[in-house]
């Protein structure tokens, strides 16, 4: 299913209506400060680690206009400090880009960082979703793209895609020089032997506006919601990776050279 085709209006207030999964008031993990993060419905992605299969139907998800959520953030902005602000999470936020585009143009009106936590998977250059990319960059003040995999066989496994226009999505981001967070989810068996993880440092090295790397460490708490929606779990005989192996992906990655994060 294309973006566009989830894109539906308001009757009353014009206002784009988004499939949402659920809402964080206080997030602390999905960028800069405390944000009010808004995990949307639908990703075609299926990762094998996936700790919320149950935002993968894109009919799924509670209908909210992009004006009705933007006031309910706005709520806690007094908490937010001067990190704070919104994440569109999910799920996959790119699946709903009409959505997506209002709510930051709203949010941005109101003067709040807006930071997109994205797989990258429905990037293209390809129109008429690459305008509309480029028209979300210009209210997007940081994204947060995961790099699952850097070879592409093995993230087609991990995943069931390819990461060619994930990694091609990265490239563009840095031409642009948008601020880039490039987070690693490090699945033993999966992501985590040192040829991956080196091959994914020279890339990310190649990348001028990275900010920072984050190694994110798989874990199985999400395994209850493949049984209640009858799917079998494919890593329900991986445990979570070792302190050391969580430390070499760390030294391997270089996360410490990336601590900066410049906000527009
Ligand atoms: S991209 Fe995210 S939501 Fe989609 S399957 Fe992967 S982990 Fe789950």
């Amino acid at each position: 299913m294309l973006s566009q085709e989830l894109a539906m209006k308001d009757s009353n207030s014009g206002s784009v209506i988004g499939r949402i999964h659920s809402i964080e008031s206080f997030g602390s993990v999905d960028g800069p400060g405390i944000r009010f993060v808004i995990f949307t419905q639908g990703c075609h992605m299926r990762c094998q680690f996936c700790h919320n299969p149950d935002t993968w139907n894109v009919d799924g998800g509670e209908e909210r206009t992009a004006d009705d959520l933007v006031k309910q953030a706005l709520r806690y902005k007094a908490y937010w400090g001067k990190d704070g602000g919104i994440t569109v999470s999910g799920g996959e936020p790119l699946l709903q880009m009409d959505f997506l585009l209002e709510l930051f143009k709203k949010a941005k009106a109101k003067g709040v960082h807006t930071t997109l936590d994205t797989s990258g998977n429905p990037f293209t250059r390809e129109e008429p979703f690459f305008s509309k990319f480029k028209e979300l960059m210009e209210v997007t003040d940081l994204v947060m793209l995961d790099i699952k995999q850097i070879y592409e066989d093995k993230h087609k496994i991990l995943t069931g895609w390819s990461n060619s226009n994930i990694l091609d999505m990265a490239e563009y981001l840095s031409e642009t020089g948008e601020s880039v967070w490039i987070r690693h989810v490090l699945v033993p068996g999966g992501s985590d032997d040192d040829e991956q993880l080196i091959e994914l440092d020279k890339f990310i090295k190649t990348l001028k506006n990275v900010d920072r790397v984050e190694v994110l460490p798989y874990h199985s708490l999400g395994t209850f919601k493949w049984e209640e929606l009858g799917i079998d779990y494919p890593l329900k005989d991986v445990l979570p990776p070792s302190k050391e192996r969580i430390e070499n992906a760390n030294k391997l990655l270089h996360t410490e050279d990336y601590k900066g994060y410049l906000s527009k």
